[in-house]
């Protein structure tokens, strides 16, 4: 019989990914389930970027790029950088990947030896976790309650470094939380971190322009800090391109080419054609198309839908999300209740109740370091929102 890796034993199967694939099972069932498990723009990837990829079909972008991506991709990223983020990079420290995930993995296994700690705040997105195990980095969690609208302390930060620890890793705007770190809080934690050099930050932008409070801040802003801090971003929630799998890190430049080798060794590089559409959103001002603009406000107005139709139901302890497309309630109220047949004693307990009688798809919050609360995505219709939100506050009545 075949025996697997530990590496493959002790990793767990995406939570996110695990919710959407039983939920497209049920549906294949001819239930009629409403998915709002998975973190993905319902919105066709925008015209002008599918007319790219096609020429660049025609063109014969059908060979190996350099591994890092195309030398005009990267310095499209530049100015990127530096039109929406007043931030100067490189073109050699733009390394390019299959999406921001793999650009996340590509960072950890370049920095973290086996042991090293990797400080996590929580509730963090999903793979974090897993991807530190990988790389045989020891997660430290960093809680951060709904109080604080989920956002962790620099205080709590440096009670939490010790002399093995290697990286932290956040997003902002965050998944699964929808919280946004203002410039002064970015500030604050960085002045923190700058004196422990021996620490790498990986600041996670990748919802960058789902954000309902102003301009995207980034914490490479500080020059003080910004030779520690490797920023990923990629093109999968702002240009609606997840299947696309285009990522990116910006960063120091040791970092950037041993990221380069190891995804030599792993991918080659990313997709020829994807990088061409990717080339085509980098270099388009985000304003220049009304396409960025109509999914923006669409978000924030689903956003505004969602909390209100929530805070109509019992028991749900509603953060105010100012940015990416989730909420992530505290539904804790619900634990130790009964419909009489199933009981309610966790947060995966009650997504599944939800899944299994109305079929509403959620993700559980455990998946995210924080049991208490469960993650709705409202990247989807109005309509099917509203009808969501009607068969969660029917379910969640049952229950005594
Ligand atoms: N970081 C966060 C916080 C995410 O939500 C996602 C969503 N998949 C990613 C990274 C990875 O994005 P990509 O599709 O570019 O791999
Ligand atoms: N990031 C999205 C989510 O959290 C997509 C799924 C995934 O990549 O895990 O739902």
């Amino acid at each position: 019989m075949t025996t697997l890796a530990n590496r493959i034993q002790y990793l767990s199967e995406s939570e996110t990914l695990a919710m959407s694939r039983k939920s497209r099972e049920l549906k294949a069932e001819g239930h009629d389930v409403i998915n709002l498990s998975l973190g993905e723009p319902d919105f066709h990837t925008p015209d002008y970027i599918k007319q790219a990829a096609k020429e660049a079909i025609d063109q014969n972008f059908t060979f190996y790029s350099p591994v890092a991506g195309y030398e005009d991709l990267r310095k499209a990223i530049c100015i990127k950088l530096k039109r929406d983020n007043n931030l100067d990079y490189d073109c050699n420290q733009i390394v390019v990947s299959t999406g921001a995930k793999q650009s996340i993995a590509n960072v950890m296994l370049s920095l973290v030896n086996p042991g090293d700690e990797v400080l996590v705040p929580t509730p963090y997105w999903v793979s974090y976790k897993e991807i530190i195990k990988v790389a045989e980095g020891k997660s430290v969690f960093i809680p951060a309650t709904i109080e604080n609208n989920f956002k962790v302390t620099p205080k709590q930060l440096e009670e939490a470094i010790t002399p093995k620890t290697r990286v932290m890793i956040f997003s902002s705007p965050c998944n699964p939380t929808g919280s946004v770190y203002t410039r002064e809080e970015l500030l604050r934690i960085a002045e923190v971190m700058v004196k422990y050099p021996q620490v790498t930050i990986i600041a996670d932008e990748i919802y960058e322009h789902i954000n309902f409070i102003g301009k995207h801040e980034s914490i490479c802003q500080f020059g003080f800090i910004k030779d520690q801090v490797v920023l990923v971003n990629g093109v999968s929630k702002g240009y609606a391109m997840t299947g696309w799998r285009i990522g990116f890190i910006a960063a120091p430049l040791s970092i950037a080419k041993a990221c380069d080798k190891l995804q030599g060794q792993f991918t080659s590089g990313a997709s020829s054609i994807a990088q061409r559409a990717s080339l085509k959103a980098f270099i388009t001002e985000p304003n220049a198309t009304p396409d960025m603009k109509t999914m923006q406000l669409a978000f924030r107005e689903r956003r505004d839908l969602m909390l209100k139709l929530l805070s109509e139901i019992p028991g749900m302890r509603l953060n105010h999300p100012d940015g990416a497309f989730y909420i992530f309630p505290d539904i804790s109220w619900y634990f130790g209740k009964s419909d009489g047949t199933t009981t309610i004693n966790n947060s995966n307990d009650l997504c599944m109740y939800l899944l299994n009688k109305v079929f509403v798809a959620l993700v559980p919050g455990d998946a995210f370091g924080d049991p208490r609360c469960i993650r709705f995505s409202y990247a989807t219709s109005k309509e099917k929102l509203t009808e969501a939100a009607k068969r969660i506050k029917e379910a969640l009545s049952q229950l005594n």
